[in-house]
């Protein structure tokens, strides 16, 4: 399927689709760039650009586990280590009804992670602050988590 000459927008998953709910499959090598160009396009047709912080692909209606987080993209990201310390935030998510930071979400204040980059490449990085608690809602969307379901726990 190509997205090249897409001109309509195509619809952000809404809460409660079910792809909302369900844990993501892992990317394959030879979908890399097909994953990247259906978020990259969800992004730039259905979202305020500058305003997103990240997007995860079950949002744009494909469960796979990838997302983009501050122009940057992540396939199969695992976190190797979590801080003790935590912090609690206020988030919001495109794929509820209003993207209000009015979630309060304890996020880990630092993260390892390990991915694969756009190239394939294994990355291995630390995050901090704001980019690590951005890099957690996006994985929490990848094990079918939306900040209901995180309100809970
Ligand atoms: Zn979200």
């Amino acid at each position: 399927m190509s997205l090249n000459g897409r001109s309509e927008s195509m619809p952000l998953a809404k809460y409660p689709d079910s792809v909302l709910t369900t844990p993501a499959q892992p990317v394959e090598q030879h979908e890399v760039d097909f994953v990247h160009e259906l978020i990259t396009e969800t992004i730039l047709y259905d979202c305020t650009w500058g305003t997103v912080l990240g997007l995860a692909a079950p949002q744009c209606l494909l469960s796979k586990r990838a997302f983009i987080a501050s122009g940057m993209f992540f396939a199969n990201p695992t976190i190797m280590y979590r801080s003790k310390e935590t912090r609690l935030t206020s988030e919001g998510c495109y794929s509820l009804k209003q993207n209000k930071y009015d979630y309060k979400v304890r996020r880990h204040e630092e993260i390892d992670l390990h991915w694969f980059d756009l190239n394939w490449k294994e990355q291995v990085r630390t995050f901090k602050g704001k980019m690590a608690y951005v890099i957690q809602h996006e994985m929490d969307h990848l094990d079918g988590i939306t900040l209901i379901e995180r309100g809970k726990m």
